[in-house]
């Protein structure tokens, strides 16, 4: 039997453990509310943080690619509409190692864009040229050929002579242009054999000797001594030499001498073609090999020079992976081409 006074303590413990465990119960449930918040307040902030992480990351991302590769498509379109100046941005204090792909991707588009306004200008160039050097002969020809209609002109053999001359230099103006669009529409298919230089001069002196004589201008051959065969299209490297050895006749006053040679430079051949005429001063050195240029116009065109020469020259020469260059000590000095090509 339990005592009064133990009843007593029992039912007040039992009174106090239950208040206990109501305010148990109630801290563990503010708790439970305070960690609620806590989370639904962290969600909450990192929801916003994330949302503004993405703002953040897509507008670099539009700012990095997305801008630029729309510049591009906008000057894409006006390069194909016909206006080739178009540029997209590009910084120019970094170089191209230093660029990310959509900088180098932006650099590219420019260099494209840049060769693609360069072809345009050739092309332009060309097109007022081609028309420029075919107006003087046919102006010449229609001139002649309305004063034989009305009577103005005697019909003599030299009027006739001079038609027949400025229709020649039309014939030749149409071959060279032909040729300089073979030559220059890439690279042109070579037929390559194992020569002697030799066979090549042979060719050249039984073609150009008469010629020579005939204006009197001495021609000489020097082959130096241990000369490798080359490794070349005879008619295209015939060609050149033709080219070169005719402007040297062109360019010689009577009594004057060409010399035309080969000499061994490590593993090419330099050929050379060298006369006493009438020199080139050197800021036209570089210049006469582009088309249609001559130092003289009035006098090479009289000539029947339609400018070409050189150009296709040029171009042969480097298909057989040489060079040319022009030397001359200036005005009345006389003149030499020289070009090298690799030995077989
Ligand atoms: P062209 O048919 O007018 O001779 P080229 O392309 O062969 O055309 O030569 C271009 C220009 O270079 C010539 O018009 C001439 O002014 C100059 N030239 C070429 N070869 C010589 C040379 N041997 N001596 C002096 N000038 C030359």
């Amino acid at each position: 039997m339990l005592s009064n006074g133990m009843m007593d303590t029992t039912a007040r413990g039992m009174g106090q453990g239950s208040g206990q465990g109501l305010r148990g119960g109630m801290m563990q449930q503010q708790l439970f509310d305070i960690f609620n918040g806590v989370v639904a307040e962290t969600t909450l902030v990192a929801f916003v943080i994330s949302i503004i992480a993405a703002a953040a990351v897509s507008a670099f991302v539009s700012y990095r690619v997305t801008r630029p590769v729309q510049r591009m498509i906008l000057a894409a379109e006006h390069i194909s509409s016909g206006s080739y100046s178009q540029r997209v941005p590009v910084s120019e204090f970094l170089q191209e190692k230093d660029l990310d792909e959509v900088g180098r991707l932006a650099l590219r588009f420019n260099q494209m864009a840049e060769s693609l306004e360069n072809i345009e200008g050739m092309r332009r160039q060309l097109i007022g040229d081609v028309s420029h050097e075919l107006r003087t002969p046919l102006t010449t020809i229609k001139g002649s050929m309305e004063g034989l209609v009305d009577g103005i002109l005697p019909a003599t053999p030299e009027v006739f002579e001079q038609i027949e001359h400025e229709a020649d230099r039309l014939q030749r103006l149409v071959e060279d242009l032909q040729e300089l669009s073979r030559v220059e529409g890439g690279k042109p298919t070579l037929n390559l054999k194992i020569i002697p230089i030799s066979n090549l001069f042979v060719a050249l002196k039984s073609i150009l000797l008469r010629q020579y004589e005939a204006k009197g201008v001495s021609l000489e051959f020097v082959l130096s001594d241990n000369l490798p065969p080359v490794r070349v299209d005879e008619d295209r490297i015939g060609q050149v030499l033709i080219n070169l050895a005719g402007n040297a006749l062109q360019y010689t006053p009577q009594g004057g001498k060409v010399s035309i040679g080969a000499v061994r430079q490590g593993h090419m051949v330099e050929f050379y073609v060298q006369d006493t005429g009438a020199g080139i001063p050197a800021e036209h050195h570089e210049n006469i090999f582009s088309r249609f240029y001559r130092i003289d116009k009035s006098r090479s065109r009289s000539q029947g020079g339609s400018g070409i020469g050189l150009t296709i020259a040029r171009a042969l020469v480097e298909a057989h992976d040489g060079n040319i260059w022009a030397e001359s000590k200036g005005e009345g000095q006389g003149s030499t081409f020289r070009f090298t090509l690799p030995s077989a």
